[in-house]
């Protein structure tokens, strides 16, 4: 019911913002924004055999068609989660040194699959675990509604944001009431689409991505700043080092083992534990093990390392976990395997893709400084925590927001 609602919803606004606009009465009409993750992008281009870079700019192509004004990649958004997860553990790896109470270990926060089952779940004991760091969809809804918005001299409820997900649990998160703002009554992320509810809308017009001529990736952000000449993946789909599904394991536990223990370069491989779904990698100071990280993946991980957290038996200092097995490549919601093919294989392909991608570095992107700087009162102050954080709640409070039962 929810994606049925989403998607006709979506149509109806634009298609009411088309009617406005050719009534002349653009004053009234929305500027809608679509944020594209990296994973629908693959799932598409996998599914329409095209290369990934074509496949987004067909996307694109398909969007504006409908009415969009801009498209747009969501590297910005998961370089500051990236950037803000590693600030948090490492403030959270300090304090504990220094005897502070702040949990470790740090659970990443950007599955909300795996977020609302802990809330339903393991209630107040488990959120001092679960890094404040918002989610890259939220940090983008965030940049949309209020950053976008200034630059663009629009009220955020002037502005109508899509997302463009790989999963179900996309539409819950983008629906708490964390990520509503009464004062300007303006939701961060309006409407999440997914991989396979676009899959549907085109096969129900009959009609193949590449039958939607390409068009550009829009790049807003840099208007009034001084960097716009000097942003290397401008309209380019890129990666991240590490999973599929952002990468937060290798990029925290790298720049940890170089601000922490000054190990640059260190050689951080994930080996494969009991599963392919939950593996760990360590790093080793004289005969010490200093910094131990691991990646869970799956509902069963992720409830054996909740027993070996209440058990006190969790060794490590920062688990990246993602509830579908093999992360987000392979989300709910991303599209079937064509008739024969396995759905291993299916990830399989779609995580070659991925690495495939030019890698991107969240620390070689000068935009990501600017908006520091020149937004948030740089890395750290009250405004960039209350823009790029959010936090949790044990179920109760949660279904009363939500309207949900569990
Ligand atoms: Fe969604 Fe699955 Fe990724 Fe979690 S792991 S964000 S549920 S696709």
């Amino acid at each position: 019911l929810i994606t049925q609602q989403s998607q006709e919803e979506m149509l109806k606004v634009f298609q009411a913002n088309k009617e406005l606009k050719e009534a002349g009465k653009d004053s009234e009409s929305k500027l809608i924004v679509i944020s594209v993750a990296v994973q629908p992008v693959l799932s598409l281009a996998a599914h329409y055999q095209l290369e990934p870079q074509d496949a987004f700019s067909r996307l694109s192509g398909y969007f504006k068609s409908v009415g969009a004004d801009l498209v747009l990649d969501m590297t910005l958004s998961e370089d500051l989660s990236l950037l803000e997860c590693e600030n948090e553990f490492i403030e959270r790896f300090r304090s504990k040194c220094e005897g502070s109470k702040l949990h470790l270990p740090m659970f990443t926060s950007s599955c909300p699959g795996w977020v609302c089952y802990a809330e339903k779940t393991h209630g107040s004991f488990i959120l001092p675990y679960i890094s404040t760091t918002k989610s890259p969809q939220q940090i983008q809804g965030t940049l949309v509604k209020q950053f976008l918005s200034s630059i663009q001299g629009r009220h955020p409820g002037h502005i109508y944001h899509v997302s463009v997900e790989p999963c179900y649990d996309k539409k819950l998160e983008a629906s708490r009431s964390d990520f509503y703002s009464q004062e300007e009554d303006a939701k961060d992320v309006d409407c999440v689409i997914t991989s396979v509810e676009l899959e549907q809308m085109f096969k129900s017009q009959g009609k193949h991505l590449s039958d939607f001529p390409a068009a550009d990736i829009d790049f807003p952000w840099t208007e009034g700043l001084s960097c716009s000449e000097q942003i290397p993946y401008k309209g380019t789909l890129v990666g991240h080092r590490g999973t599929g599904s952002g990468g937060y394991a290798d990029h925290v536990m790298a720049s940890a083992a170089q601000e922490l223990f000054e190990e640059s370069g260190a050689e951080l491989k994930f080996k494969v534990l009991r599963n392919p779904d939950m593996r760990e990698a360590i790093l080793e100071k004289g005969d010490k093990v200093v910094l131990r990280f691991a990646i869970a993946n799956g509902f069963r991980n992720i409830q054996n390392l909740m027993q070996k957290l209440k058990r006190g038996k969790c060794a490590y200092d920062f688990v990246e976990i993602m509830a579908c097995p093999s992360g987000c490549l392979n989300g709910g919601a991303q599209i079937r395997p064509e008739e024969g093919t396995q759905q291993k294989e299916l990830t399989t392909t779609l995580a070659k893709l991925y690495n495939e991608l030019p890698i991107h570095s969240p620390r070689s992107n000068p935009l990501v400084q600017e908006i520091y700087t020149k937004w948030l009162s740089g890395a750290g102050s009250d405004k960039s925590n209350a823009k790029l954080h959010t936090s949790y709640h044990a179920v109760e409070k949660m279904n009363t927001a939500l309207n949900i039962k569990w």
